[in-house]
């Protein structure tokens, strides 16, 4: 077994992918199985290279004399001023006019403008402008495939040269093109570069206030639901209207948790039914992918029909509503333990199996956040099946058991109109991401994070009891809306939802097929990953419209309940909050992804979510 060359922290020149340009990078980690090293670049981003794309610094040799080339601008004699040399430099000695001197100039401006708004060429000349020293000598044994690089070979007049590198990634000569967005727009602009496998190296940025707040997280969101729920028991559910603690006793009852197991695995069952397309999920870091079977939507409908075989054998579902504190205690305790679980199998998990967000050392940060970021049990995976079925599916339920609570609490005919709002908007929530089930696939949840606290709890007990606050407090705090305020608040979650839904589907398409004809007028960035940057549509409006659409329709779920009290707005208060955290962990995974491109897309897309406020 050959031994690693390069120590983690050293400096050297590292290759950028496809190219024969060396930028000075520092190896953070080293992958034994793989062989690969993890190398940061001076603009943040990692790259895993193999060890012979990875040079010292000191073979690197600096032209001191004239090369023997005939290029004159290969003449230049130091390292350092090879981040202002233009392909059209003349040979040092040389005497220039100044109109000659700013006409080259001009040309030098010229060139980089039309490879740096091109394309991943850009991200191959200098994956950072500022920062990022690009070196003008060769490693000694570089292959002489100096055709790769304009900048090395800089001996052609800058017309032929900007031909020649159009021409090399696809690119139609833009000389005379006015609007720069054009390229954007160029399909074949897309430079399809193989995406690099990541090595899984230990998370080094903790997230939620690292250690200390991981652990404050994992008693601060229990306490956080139970205090909400008793809040919505209380006739005056006001702020400081701090509900009296329930007796612990009156907090379990094995019946309640039997009922919970008994709907859990009646999910697994149904997710198990060789019933739906089995898709592939994103490559893993070992270059593998795992198998998904779509099912949630038909396991959704065989939910329905068995909920409303138990109505029809009177079967009372709002025993729901009047154990909800101990159903949600039950369902605590559960991901409490299935949290335990799969920390425990984590350790025994291979080192390329961990998730990347969740592989710091640290017992708590791992334990939230999730160490291992697939378990499975055989072909069954406990992460995508948590994310979508029992949480997401029995907020549903739990919905039509608050709604048939009201009627015979209030005892009414039909529900009241605040009621039938609230659960015609959630369900339509819930119906849309089962039946875009696949698009989960590709989501930070299933990608980054591991399976932990964080996420069986939320999907266990956040989602269904918090979500469903509102139906909740409907209950007890009966609330009348005339029909044209019912109509604008529908308008409301209308346009909400459109957003969302039209942004999700348009990336997502995007992901899948960028040549889709129907996706023709779109623009977008190409990056050196091989995949683009939506500049135009929805991603061109905010860099997030998908939260935005989602931040308008948890608005148009809070305002059915009045301004009575402001709990009900909890969820929307809290998803703001979720939100701007989630759009700044995906915006931190953006910028190591793709480096300047992503910087690019900050400049044309200012707003993350909320144009022209934030
Ligand atoms: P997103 O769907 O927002 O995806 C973010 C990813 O999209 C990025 O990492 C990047 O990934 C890609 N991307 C970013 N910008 C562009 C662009 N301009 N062009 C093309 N691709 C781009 O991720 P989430 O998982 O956060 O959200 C998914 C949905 O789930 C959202 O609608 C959100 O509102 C909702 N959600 C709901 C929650 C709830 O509790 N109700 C909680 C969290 C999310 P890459 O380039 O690698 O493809």
């Amino acid at each position: 077994m050959p031994s690693r060359k390069f120590a983690d922290g050293e400096v050297v020149m590292g290759r950028w992918p496809g190219s024969v340009l060396y930028y000075e990078v520092q190896v953070t980690s080293y992958d034994d199985v793989a062989h690969l090293y993890t190398v940061k670049y001076k603009d943040g981003t990692e790259l895993a290279l193999k060890e012979s794309d990875i040079r010292s610094q000191s073979s690197f040799k600096h032209r001191k004399s004239q090369s023997s080339s005939s290029s004159p601008s290969r003449r230049s004699s130091s390292r350092s001023r090879s981040r202002s040399r233009s392909p059209g430099r003349p040979a040092k000695g040389r005497r220039r006019s100044a109109s000659q001197s700013r006409e080259h100039k001009d040309d030098k401006k010229k060139i980089i403008q039309e490879t740096s708004l091109a394309l991943a060429v850009l991200v191959l000349f200098k994956p950072s402008e500022n920062n990022t020293k690009r070196y003008n000598g060769e490693p000694e044994s570089t292959e002489k495939n100096d055709t790769s690089c304009i900048i090395l070979e800089p001996k052609l007049k800058p017309d032929l040269e900007i031909k020649r590198v159009l021409e090399q990634y696809s690119l139609r000569s833009r000389k005379d093109d006015k609007k720069t967005e054009e390229i954007f727009s160029e399909k074949k602009t897309f430079v399809a570069v193989k995406p690099i496998e990541k090595v899984p190296s230990k998370t080094k940025e903790l997230e939620f206030g690292g250690r200390i707040g991981t652990f404050m997280l994992i008693f601060l969101l229990p306490v956080t639901v139970f205090y909400l729920l008793l809040m919505c028991k209380q006739d005056d559910p006001s702020l400081l209207n701090f509900p009296p603690l329930p007796a612990l006793e009156s907090l379990w009852e094995w019946r309640v948790f039997g009922v919970f197991l008994l709907w859990f695995f009646l999910q697994a069952v149904f997710s198990l039914l060789p019933i739906g397309k089995v898709v592939e999920g994103l490559p893993l870091s070992n270059g593998r992918k795992l198998q998904y079977r779509i099912n949630g939507f038909y396991a959704f409908i065989l939910t329905a029909a068995a909920i409303g075989v138990l109505l029809y054998f009177q079967f009372e579902l709002h025993y729901l509503y009047d154990h909800f504190m101990q159903f949600a205690v039950s369902a605590a305790a559960f991901s409490l333990a299935l949290s335990i679980y799969l920390y425990v199998r984590s350790l025994k998990a291979p080192e390329e199996e961990l998730a990347p967000g969740g592989n710091s050392g640290y017992f708590i940060y791992d334990f939230f956040t999730g160490h291992e970021l697939n378990p499975r049990i055989g072909s069954f995976d406990l992460k995508y099946f948590c994310e979508l079925r029992p949480g997401l599916i029995g907020w549903v339920v739990i919905n039509l058991a608050m709604l048939l609570a009201e009627m015979k609490i209030h005892n009414l005919s039909m529900p009241s109109l605040s009621m039938i709002l609230v659960n015609s908007f959630q369900l339509l929530y819930v119906v849309d991401a089962l039946w875009y089930e696949e698009a989960i696939l590709t989501t930070m949840d299933i990608t980054h994070d591991g399976f932990g606290f964080m996420l069986a709890f939320g999907d266990l007990v956040w989602v269904p009891f918090v979500y469903s606050l509102q139906a909740f407090y409907l209950v007890g705090h009966p609330t009348t809306i005339t029909w044209p305020v019912a109509a604008a608040i529908t308008v409301l979650n209308c346009i909400g939802y459109y957003i969302f839904r039209s942004a999700n589907s348009q990336k997502n398409n995007f992901r899948r097929n960028p040549a889709d004809p129907k996706l023709a007028n779109l623009k977008f960035i190409p990056t050196a990953t091989g995949k683009g940057l939506l500049v135009t549509g929805w991603w061109g409006f905010v860099r997030h419209p998908n939260y935005l659409g989602d931040i308008i329709m948890a608005l148009a779920w809070s305002l059915p309940c009045g301004f009575n009290h402001i709990l009900p707005y909890f969820y929307v208060i809290y998803f703001i909050c979720l939100l701007v955290h989630r759009e700044a962990r995906d915006e931190h995974h953006c910028k190591q992804k793709y480096g300047l491109a992503w910087e690019r897309y900050c400049q044309r897309v200012p707003y993350r979510i909320f144009p022209y406020i934030y």
